[in-house]
């Protein structure tokens, strides 16, 4: 089995998504390669042996240099016809998807996307999908290869393997069409502190703060743990918190050491973007509330008296 991992990058280095994607390959067994497409991407490259790369093939050309798809495609395409690989595995970002569905259309080759595991059975790769609103997971296979995949965000963590790779350089030579989009502007979000993807500790708010005014809360315990905020999308929608923090079926998936959840439901939505967190507790006054099924520690109260007291508690046994 040949495998080739799709190795996106930013600002210099390898994204974790990519890693993950490229680790579990690596666990999944055959010949792993990974692709790094850019400009000026070598030093890149050999970011991808310690996490079980093979091989790493570089496509550096001026034309990949701004995050458009259809370059990628063209240089994409050409390595999997000029090599073969069966699988051809993606970590789920806006230029991932983009790249993925026009390499599927241009090899006439089935993808399957929002995968949150993959797996061996005879032989062939297998992928896990979540449906029907995310209540059940599915096995969703390929009828014919380049099999083509779509991994949903932090499904899978990198794991260093300590290996080394060989990198090879790839020609680049591009469809007309694929050259004519060009990038204006390119702008980042500013943000502070730890992001949600990347926490070990999680400290998410929920409609039954009342109101934006009371995220302080979450805020200041976040703090005291050193983690990072994230809501649900009930108080997205209303506006008390930024959409990237957003954690759920429709938001970002995380699996943080310790996912503290605070005036939350628990719906099912909300539940597929946390339930890989290492500890769950759950702060919520209805004892009946859905989340105490699923959670490892709960308290029935009042957010307004337990998350105060708990950021006071980790204060002082911090010594702050
Ligand atoms: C297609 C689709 C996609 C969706 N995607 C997402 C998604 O990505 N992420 C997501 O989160 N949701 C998503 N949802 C919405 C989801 O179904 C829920 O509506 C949402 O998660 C509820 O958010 P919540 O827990 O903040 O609010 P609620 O469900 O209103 O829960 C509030 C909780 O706070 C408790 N509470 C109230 N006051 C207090 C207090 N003072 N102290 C302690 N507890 C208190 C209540 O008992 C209740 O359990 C999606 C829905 C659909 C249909």
């Amino acid at each position: 089995m040949t495998t080739l991992v799709f190795l996106e990058h930013h600002e210099g280095e390898l994204l974790k998504g990519s890693l993950g994607v490229l680790s579990k390959a690596a666990q999944l067994g055959g010949d792993v390669a990974g692709v790094v497409l850019g400009a000026g991407v070598g030093e890149v490259a050999s970011q991808a042996g310690p996490y079980g790369a093979q091989t790493v093939y570089v496509v550096d050309h001026e034309s990949l240099k701004a995050p458009l798809p259809q370059p990628r495609v063209d240089g994409l395409a050409a390595l999997i016809r000029d090599r073969g690989f069966d699988n051809v595995l993606f970590a789920q970002s806006v230029l991932a998807a983009d790249v993925a569905a026009g390499l599927a259309a241009r090899l006439d080759a089935g993808l399957n996307w929002d995968l949150v595991d993959l797996e061996i059975a005879d032989g062939e790769l297998v992928g896990k999908r979540p449906a029907i609103a995310d209540s059940v997971v599915v096995d969703v296979g390929w009828t014919t290869t380049p099999r083509l995949a779509l991994v949903r965000t932090g499904t899978f963590e990198p794991v260093e393997s300590g290996g080394s790779a060989s990198i090879e350089q790839v020609d680049a030579s591009f469809e007309d069409f694929s050259t004519t989009a060009k990038m204006i502007e390119q702008a980042h979000a500013e943000a502070e502190g730890v992001s949600i993807e990347d926490a070990d500790v999680i400290v998410a708010g929920g409609r039954g703060l009342g109101g934006p005014e009371n995220f302080t809360l979450v805020e200041e315990l976040a703090k005291a743990l050193g983690g990072a905020v994230a809501a649900t999308r009930a108080v997205v929608d209303a506006g008390w918190y930024p959409y990237s923090t957003q954690v759920g079926q429709t938001g970002k998936t995380v699996s943080p050491k310790l996912y503290i959840a605070c005036g939350i439901s628990g719906a099912i939505q909300h539940k597929v973007g946390m339930q890989g967190s290492g500890t769950i507790v759950a702060i919520n006054k209805d004892p009946n509330a859905p989340i105490f099924e699923f959670c490892d520690f709960g308290v029935v109260g009042d957010v307004h008296a337990v998350v105060p007291k708990l950021t006071e508690l980790v204060r002082s046994r911090k010594g702050g």
